[in-house]
């Protein structure tokens, strides 16, 4: 959709639920909002999306599409399909954000935009992601629950994981991908445990279409599995926080009140990019949240003019 406006009340950067939560709000406040949308959330390659009430079960992209539709019904929001390319903040205190050839001011922004998950270089492990390589029992672990599972760990999550991933099912085996980075007593308790520890390097994930059928390591074992858990890194998705000078945490989320407010005056931030138990629940909570403060904050300073 064209852009109609110069100026908004608020611009949302990332319109998938975070961010068309937070539109929601807004929209039913009666508030210009403008969002920003790439097209391109982490769950995008997950046939299924789980553990969110109403659509459990439900594809992504059917779940936000359902939200676009309803959002856009609000005749003050409007959604651009594109990047968003810069952000900067204009003496007056507004913000002007840039879309390819043109931009818009704000008075208010929230950052909804995401983290990018970072693959490991091993072959095949992108092509499972969010099929049968999954991060999330919550999200995933009932579909899979007393099949051949794996864990791929290291380190300080090697206990964290096997402890979790082990009440959904006892068939397991743990993977550090090079020696393993753990305590002899944890050692202990993980094999007391049946869990197998593999821990050489592991060459390739065999599978068809997403669909895992077994981990090759390094001297060419072969071991069937129809899930492996992954934690893998991530980074924020856009570097829209760093160039307002938000506070980035330790664990590299934008750091925010638990209303979504960020340390710089009039920038909100929700979902992914701030919450470290990423779900479609809580990113839509925290964006409701946020459009509803904003709105809240627009509205004590428009009353005392
Ligand atoms: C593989 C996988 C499977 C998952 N499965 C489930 C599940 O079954 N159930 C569940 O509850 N949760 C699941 N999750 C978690 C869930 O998908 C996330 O918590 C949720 O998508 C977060 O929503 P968000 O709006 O914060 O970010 P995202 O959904 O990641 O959306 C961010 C949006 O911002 C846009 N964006 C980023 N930068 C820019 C820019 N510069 N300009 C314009 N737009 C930009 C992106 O294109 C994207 O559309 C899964 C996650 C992964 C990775």
């Amino acid at each position: 959709m064209m852009i109609q406006n110069m100026d908004f009340d608020v611009v949302i950067i990332g319109g998938s639920y975070a961010g068309l939560s937070a539109a929601m709000a807004l929209g039913r406040s009666r508030r210009g909002t403008l969002i920003i949308d790439a097209g391109d959330p982490c769950n995008k390659q997950t046939p299924h999306s789980h553990n969110f009430l109403t659509q459990d079960g439900v594809q992504p992209e059917v779940i936000a599409s359902i939200g676009r539709e309803q959002v856009l019904q609000y005749p003050t929001v409007q959604f651009y399909t594109g990047i968003a390319e810069e952000i900067k903040l204009l003496e007056n205190g507004w913000f002007e954000v840039s879309v390819p050839n043109r931009s818009v001011r704000s008075r208010k922004v929230i950052i909804a935009t995401g983290l990018r998950d970072i693959m490991p270089s091993i072959p095949g492990f992108s092509e499972c992601w969010g099929r049968t390589v999954i991060h999330c029992p919550y999200c995933h672990g009932y579909e899979v629950r007393d099949q051949k599972t794996g864990i791929l760990a290291q380190g300080d999550m090697i206990m964290e994981m096997v402890r979790l991933i082990d009440h959904w099912t006892k068939d397991l085996t743990l993977f550090t991908n090079g020696p393993a980075e753990i305590a002899d007593e944890d050692r202990q308790l993980i094999l007391n445990k049946g869990v197998a520890i593999m821990e050489q390097p592991i060459r390739e994930v065999i599978h068809k279409e997403g669909k895992l059928q077994h981990l090759v390591l390094e001297d060419g074992t072969k071991r069937s599995l129809l899930a492996l858990y992954a934690r893998v890194k991530t980074e924020q998705k856009s570097p829209f926080a760093t160039m307002l000078g938000c506070n980035i945490g330790p664990m590299g989320l934008i750091e925010t009140s638990m209303v979504g407010q960020t340390n710089v005056t009039g920038v909100y931030a929700a979902g992914d990019c701030t919450h470290p138990m990423r779900s479609v629940a809580t990113a839509v909570a925290s964006g409701n949240l946020a459009g509803a403060m904003l709105n809240k904050e627009l509205i004590d300073e428009d009353f005392m003019k």
